[in-house]
């Protein structure tokens, strides 16, 4: 059983990462922002609560984030373990995580603020079939449309430049203490983002003493 933590400042490549390592090692991959946003698509009674929220950039309140981690946990389909991608992101999260679980390792992600930028305003996400592609390496073959399903290409909501500064504002101000806490118990494993995928994820690989990536 493996418990790791992924975190990263926006577009560092999280979900890219734990969708790689959560494959190869059947972990389940649980992205908290990920369930937030299926459920303002769904228009659930939590998606009308964190909509307005998650279009500023701003956090949701920790209430509400515990318990939708509480309840994605106490699911149990992890039998081989889960990568969490997006939590904790402020002390109270942190020690309410670690309250409740033991973790094997914290990946840090780490991208400069002017690469978060590019990266950022270069995503785009089929909105029907919900598949992630950036314009600067993952280009659909014909533009604006999904290689997949023809569904047409949108960029998220909060991936503008306004959205964007409260994120990474509030990123550097809440997340490093959180990293902190972490690092007390030597938990963090720090990995430059700025090489291509494979490149991060076997750096990944190699700081937590894992298989090798052969992908
Ligand atoms: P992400 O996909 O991780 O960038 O998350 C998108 C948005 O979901 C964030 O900008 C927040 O509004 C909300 N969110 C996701 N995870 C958390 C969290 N751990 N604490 C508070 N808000 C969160």
């Amino acid at each position: 059983m493996r418990k790791y933590v992924i975190m990263g400042v926006q577009g560092s490549g999280k979900g890219t990462q734990s969708t790689m390592l959560a494959a190869d090692l059947d972990l389940v991959h649980i992205a908290v922002g990920d369930i937030f946003r299926w459920n303002v698509q769904h228009h659930t009674k939590l998606g009308a609560q964190v909509r307005r929220t998650m279009a500023a950039g701003e956090l949701v309140g920790d209430d509400l984030v515990e318990g939708v981690v509480k309840d994605r946990l106490g699911q149990h389909d992890w039998n081989y373990g889960f990568i969490i991608d997006g939590f904790p992101r402020n002390e109270r999260q942190a020690e309410f995580f670690l309250e409740s679980y033991d973790i094997d390792g914290v990946i840090h992600l780490e991208l400069p603020d002017s690469e978060v930028r590019r990266r950022v305003m270069a995503r785009r996400h089929c909105d029907n079939c919900g598949m992630d592609y950036n314009l600067i390496d993952a280009s659909p073959r014909e533009e604006g449309k999904c290689d997949v399903c023809d569904g047409k290409l949108v960029q998220r909501e909060d991936d503008n430049a306004e959205a964007l500064a409260v994120r990474l504002r509030d990123y550097h101000g809440k997340t490093n203490p959180v990293l902190a806490i972490f690092s007390r118990k030597e938990y963090v494993v720090s990995v430059d983002a700025r090489p291509p995928k494979e490149q991060v994820q076997r750096a990944i690989r190699t700081a937590l003493k894992l298989p090798t990536y052969r992908g």
